[in-house]
């Protein structure tokens, strides 16, 4: 070994600078180890939190997660996530709370008005803040003095109510899909700019997640949406009545939205007017009954007037999610509306409204769903109801003019060949009671003369209603049988049964006072009544002794009611 070298290696002063170096040297390895095991712990946070989040489809559990994740790792005392929404319509773009952590129940808005906080909303617009939250970095919105930084949006948009020092844009393919807001860190620090880059990582694990759990909820609506339509189009085949058909109709489109209340207007073609034909809903039943029996009047529509008019109008479906947007009639707050029209074909038939949302307790019962609006599931889901039934409706339609009297509304005469037949023959087969009534206006040709014949038209139509009204649910058919000659078939009615009603509405006919053009005018009317099986087996015959019993009460003098006389070969058990 050469001294020379041995010399410089025992150098005191080249030691001190290798050891110096050497020590340095360390040092720089032991951060960049320290900094690794960072990594390597933050990587495994992220890989479990990943996990953990990826079992969850559930949104809502999904972002409590979430917010858990976080507020463990920076130690806030709030969060919040709000998502974008998935139903307005128009151009505009909003972004609803979803889930907070740590905030209060309820807001004050604009206006001062208390409400609840998943109702905040902030709508996207051109400002600094959304420019900088498109570009996908985290942002410090509040200063080192809780000042906002951003001014002009904060107040623009209250939103203090979020409470937050830092937001964490949640994107998914170049799109906005929320915001993560975080605020205060409990020990009163602000988190440090160095965490931003693995906030972000944890955000954009979330994103994915929080997207593929809406996409999942999406398309379990689509499918369940798919089912709905499935059976009610099978349902729809089953069903010849227009009554029916309305009510089978706005009953599952309501119970398939959730909505609280829904109607079916359809138009007529005389008036030109949408008119309520059928309402349902998870309210009050005599309301309900009120409204469909027409005992409560309803407003009918102009093509064009309020929302329903409108949506006619453009033959398109109108959401209004907004509640200041929705002007507040009758008692109860309208939270959301939403209006389908019914379309055959491009041919407008009528419209569908809906208001309300609504959820059901466990127990079957129905909630108000204040927070509750129609999605575009909803609204899709809904369309597709209206074109099934538009089609139906238009034949029902058609078939129910065809059998209908256009002057009283009763059924015409067409209508008694069809059923009278088979109804007589059906009591029969099943050995229940039927029962013929056959009505006629009393020296009606008099009164046309004294009154004129408007007046005599508005007494055939009154004497109808009056008439109708005589009818039970229990399937009594009332009939224009011919000018001024009605006729009724109570399906399970014995006679004597049938003169007691028809005694009631003979009085009332007699006593009422026809209001028309100022004048009081009065009528009477006689009645003759059979009894199948009790007076004749055969329809033909039937229909006979009921008309000799009408004639029998007008040669009585006319203002009464009178059994078929009973022959002793036809008795019942004959
Ligand atoms: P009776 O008490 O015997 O039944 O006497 P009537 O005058 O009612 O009997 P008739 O059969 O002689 O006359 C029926 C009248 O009913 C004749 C017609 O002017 C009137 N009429 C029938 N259809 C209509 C209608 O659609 N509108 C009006 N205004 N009158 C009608
Ligand atoms: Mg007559
Ligand atoms: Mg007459």
């Amino acid at each position: 070994m050469d001294s020379s070298d041995s010399s410089s290696f025992f150098d005191p002063e080249a030691q001190d600078d290798l050891v110096r170096s050497l020590k340095k040297e360390i040092k720089t390895l032991k951060s960049k180890m320290i900094s690794q095991d960072i990594r390597i712990f933050e990587m495994q946070a992220l890989l479990q939190s990943g996990k953990g989040l990826s079992n969850i489809l559930n949104l809502p559990q999904l972002l409590d997660t979430f917010m858990a994740v976080v507020r463990e790792r920076y130690d806030v005392i709030n969060t919040s996530v709000i998502l974008k929404e998935d139903f307005e319509n128009g151009e505009r773009e909003f972004y609803q709370v979803k889930r907070y952590y740590g905030l209060d129940d309820h807001y004050e808005d604009a206006v001062g008005k208390k409400e609840p906080l998943f109702l905040f909303r902030i709508e996207k617009n051109n400002g600094l803040l959304w420019q900088l939250i498109q570009q996908g970095n985290v942002i410090s919105v509040r200063d080192l003095q809780k000042e906002p930084r951003f001014v002009t949006a904060w107040e623009k948009h209250q939103l203090a109510v979020l409470n937050s020092d830092v937001w964490c844009p949640l994107i998914k393919s170049g799109e906005v899909i929320g915001i993560l807001a975080l605020g205060e860190r409990r020990d009163g620090t602000q988190i440090n700019e160095s965490e931003y880059s693995f906030m972000q990582e944890l955000a954009s694990i979330a994103t994915t997640i929080i997207d593929s759990a809406l996409r999942y909820e999406k398309n379990k609506r689509i499918l369940s949406n798919i089912q709905i339509l499935y059976d009610f189009n099978q349902n729809l085949a089953e069903i010849n009545d227009f009554k029916v058909l309305c009510k089978e109709t706005i009953q599952s489109a309501v119970k398939a939205v959730q909505s609280q209340k829904g109607n079916i207007m359809l138009l007529n073609r005389n008036t030109g007017k949408l008119e309520l034909v059928m309402a349902w809903g998870y309210i009050d039943e005599n309301i309900i009954e009120g409204l469909n029996s027409g005992k409560i009047e309803t407003k009918s529509f102009e093509i064009g007037e309020g929302v329903a008019g409108k949506a006619a109008l453009q033959r398109k479906s109108i959401v209004m999610n907004n509640r200041e947007d929705i002007p507040q009639m009758g008692a109860y707050e309208t939270h959301c509306i939403c209006s389908v029209p019914v379309l055959n074909g491009g041919q407008l038939e009528g419209v569908m409204n809906f208001t309300n949302k609504i959820h059901i307790e466990k127990d079957g019962t129905a909630v108000l769903d204040a927070l509750g609006r129609f999605t575009k599931e909803d609204l899709s889901l809904l369309q597709g109801i209206a074109d099934q039934s538009a089609v139906s409706l238009h034949k029902s339609r058609l078939y129910s003019a065809s059998i209908t009297d256009r002057l009283t509304g009763l059924y015409n005469s067409r209508y008694f060949e069809d059923t009278y037949y088979e109804l007589a023959a059906k009591s029969l087969v099943e050995a229940r009671p039927l029962t013929l009534a056959l009505l006629d206006i009393d020296h009606f040709k008099m009164f046309n003369d004294q009154h004129g014949h408007k007046a005599g038209d508005f007494i055939l139509k009154n004497v109808a209603q009056l008439f109708n009204e005589v009818k039970r649910d229990a399937g009594d058919l009332a009939y224009r049988y011919g000018g001024e000659e009605f006729c009724f078939v109570f399906p399970s009615f014995a006679a004597e049964e049938a003169l007691l009603r028809l005694e009631e509405f003979r009085i009332k006919v007699s006593q009422h006072e026809f209001l028309y053009e100022g004048q009081k005018l009065k009528v009477t009317v006689s009645i003759g009544i059979a009894e199948c099986g009790l007076h004749s087996r055969d329809p033909r015959t039937l229909f006979n002794l009921a008309d000799d019993a009408l004639y029998e009460s007008k040669r009585g003098g006319r203002n009464q009611v009178r059994i078929a006389k009973l022959e002793i070969n036809s008795a019942r058990s004959a």
